[in-house]
């Protein structure tokens, strides 16, 4: 309880307050940005204990090949699995595992899903600003933030470390005894 009230004093009371020193300062946006996804990250690994009954697996359309033609921004299971992009690999993770997993094409599909599901938990998968907003916008939700990987430049062909969304989504799958 008492990690969850620091999150949030965090996320929502010092980190606004720090972005805005550091931006007048000169700091870069995506490096406070990272601040905050890898502050909130370590706070919901020391806060978080046990297994997410609901679990939510939220993914950017950008991951998604730019020549595939196949809609799954409104199920991700169309997805013909041709393995062209990490779509088909992070679908059989979440096979696996039993997931909800969702596709977003921006900010407000991705806070519609998350109000329609209602996870217990998220692991979320984004740039730092769409990460950075996410994590402010679902406090109280433990949610965990991967980085996605920009080979081509932001919103094209991006791709996410498949070991680090595991690794994400084994933290809330845990059989550990909640306090
Ligand atoms: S794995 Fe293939 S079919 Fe699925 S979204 Fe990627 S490119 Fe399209």
């Amino acid at each position: 309880m008492m990690i969850r009230v620091a999150r949030g004093l965090f996320v929502k009371g010092v980190y606004p307050l720090l972005y805005l020193g550091a931006r007048a300062l000169g700091t870069s946006k995506e490096r406070l940005q990272r601040v905050l996804i890898n502050t909130s990250n370590a706070l919901v690994r020391r806060e978080f204990k046990g297994k997410a009954s609901r679990l939510l697996l939220l993914l950017p359309h950008c991951i998604q090949r730019d020549e595939c033609n196949i809609r799954i921004t409104s199920n991700v299971f169309n997805c013909a699995r041709c393995g062209k992009c990490e779509i088909k690999s992070l679908i059989d993770l979440a096979d696996e595992l039993g997931l909800q997993l969702f596709v977003a094409t921006g900010g407000t599909l991705a806070r519609r899903v998350v109000v329609e599901t209602r996870p217990e938990a998220i692991v979320a998968v984004a740039c730092e600003r769409d990460l950075s907003s996410g994590i402010s916008d679902t406090y109280p939700i433990p949610t965990l933030g991967v980085l996605n990987e920009r080979p081509f430049g932001p919103c094209l062909n991006t791709r996410v470390n498949l070991d680090a969304v595991r690794d994400a989504l084994l933290f809330f799958c845990r059989d550990e005894k909640r306090e």
